[in-house]
């Protein structure tokens, strides 16, 4: 029997590992964790994280061919195949800081796999890694000079939050990256086999490690570089009376260019889109390449514009202050279907309007209290400037209410701010939503999903990304 262990049991490993058991039931997939309640979640009927569907593969396979553990060493020791999955976050200090990936994590799982092996290894990149990282990682494991083998591979994850189960069942292309050895190749053809189980053939693409290693970062920038670049087109339609929508449309029809990933919003966010960037400016810079570094730091110079000029809008379209007003924030996670906040616009446009002593009641479906304020006092990196800035001060604090009803969030509001697109922001009953506000009741779509001619008819002032302005 084949046993997998995935070092790591977050967003990654824990959807990929689950998949990997239901599509393989006769491999034996175990996920392990340093976080103790993050795998005592796993095990309990409240899993750590929100995903749809994700809820109903665990339940098929947990304590059959997959299990969730602490046990880390002796997982670890007994594996064919270890997925390595563990945070890779910006570093926040020392050399680097504020760009370049914080390999900690990383390291110390390769150490202890180097510590506890007592069989040939193949050890599989799935955490999104600057290019080159492979020749560290195998630095580190064959250093301890047992005699042990090991067959590094790049296999990053291209699930995206919100849609990871369905992204895992039918990706468009699993990329496996391996040394052009023959233990290399035969390493590779390993985990080929696994993913066959499932994947059609032609969808399972093999590269040298870099490539591997580098497709990662470059797709996750060319992603966000279209959201940027759709985003910096929206500023010019509010300027010229051009419609983001209509643009984007006409735009997306060009088969060369696609439909997709051309809505206009406040801007990215999620864990990954900022932080691969940055560590590719990193990257650029550390090999000598300055222009290159910066056409891919302006995508995302491009995203802090974005998310300041929402909030300029606001507050001046609010007759120039915010102060002592209440503005209902409807969505907090960084996209629908998520749970998730890490880098999510809404914080830095519910920070722009504390500055601004707005009162904040903030409302969404998947987020808990604790984490909006825990996001809100968190210090945050300038990419010119890596220095920390002046985290949320106690008495903005006191500026912000967290409830769990989008009506509740907008009573007496002055006005409703949407920073999710969550699906029930579109069917809810904006009369009533209206009737309950003070007036002049203002809109501020974020995410461009609301009826603006009916929001328009019922009384609200509008704004839109991209849209042309209430007249
Ligand atoms: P996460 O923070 O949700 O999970 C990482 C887990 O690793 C944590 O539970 C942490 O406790 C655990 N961990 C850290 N060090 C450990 C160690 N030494 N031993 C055991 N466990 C350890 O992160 P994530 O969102 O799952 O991302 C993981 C990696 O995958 C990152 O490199 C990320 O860039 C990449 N990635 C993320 C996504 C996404 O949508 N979240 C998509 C593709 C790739």
């Amino acid at each position: 029997m084949v046993k997998i262990c995935c070092i790591g049991a977050g967003y990654v490993g824990g959807p990929t590992m689950a998949v990997i058991a239901l599509k393989c039931p006769s491999f034996e997939v175990v996920v392990v964790d340093i976080s103790v309640s993050r795998i005592a979640a796993w095990n309990s009927d409240q899993l750590p994280i929100y995903e749809p569907g994700l809820d109903e593969v665990v339940k098929q396979c947990r304590g059959k061919n997959l299990f969730f553990s602490t046990d880390i060493e002796k997982q670890v020791s007994e594996a064919d195949i270890i997925f390595v999955s563990v945070n890779t976050p910006t570093k926040t200090q020392g050399l680097g800081a504020g760009k370049a990936a914080d390999l900690t994590y990383w390291e110390s799982a390769a150490r202890m796999i180097a510590d506890v092996s007592k069989s040939n290894k193949i050890v599989v990149e799935k955490s999104t890694v600057p290019v080159k990282t492979a020749e560290a990682i195998e630095k580190i494991l064959t250093h301890n000079g047992r005699g042990i083998k090991y067959q590094i591979l790049s296999n990053p994850e291209f699930l995206a939050e919100g849609t990871a189960i369905q992204d895992l069942f039918h990706p468009d292309r699993v990329l496996i990256g391996g040394r052009e050895t023959p233990d290399g190749q035969k390493a590779i053809q390993s985990l080929k086999d696994v993913y066959a189980h499932w994947v059609p053939e032609d969808r399972i693409i093999s590269t040298n490690l870099w490539s591997a290693e580098l497709s990662k970062l470059a797709a996750n920038a060319f992603l966000a570089q279209r959201i940027s670049s759709v985003n910096a087109m929206s500023a010019l339609c509010e300027a010229t009376g051009a419609d983001v929508s209509q643009v984007s449309h006409a735009v997306g029809k060009d088969t060369r260019i696609g439909p997709k990933f051309l809505n206009a919003s406040v801007g990215f966010g999620g864990s990954c889109f900022q932080k691969d960037i940055l560590n590719l400016v990193y990257i650029c810079e550390c090999n000598g390449l300055p222009e290159v570094a910066n056409y891919w730091k302006q995508v995302i110079k491009i995203n802090d514009y974005q998310k300041k000029r929402f909030v300029n809008r606001l507050v001046s379209s609010m007759f120039n202050t915010v102060s002592g007003k209440k503005i209902s924030i409807l969505g907090f996670a960084f996209k629908k279907d998520t749970g998730d906040t890490r880098e999510t616009p809404a914080i830095d446009v519910c920070k722009g309007l504390l500055g601004d002593k707005a009162h904040l009641c903030i409302y969404d479906p998947q987020v808990t209290e604790d984490q909006i304020r825990r996001d809100l006092s968190m210090n945050k990196f300038d990419l010119d400037h890596p220095v920390h800035l002046q985290p949320m001060s106690p008495s903005s604090v006191k500026q912000v209410s967290v409830v769990w009803d989008a009506y509740e969030a907008a009573k007496d509001a002055h006005g409703v701010c949407i920073l999710t697109e969550w699906d029930e922001f579109k069917t809810l009953d904006y009369q009533r939503i209206f009737d309950n506000m003070q007036k002049p009741a203002f809109v501020f779509d974020g995410r461009n999903i609301v009826n603006v001619d009916k929001l328009r008819e019922i009384g609200f002032i509008v704004y839109s990304i991209g849209k042309p302005l209430d007249p």
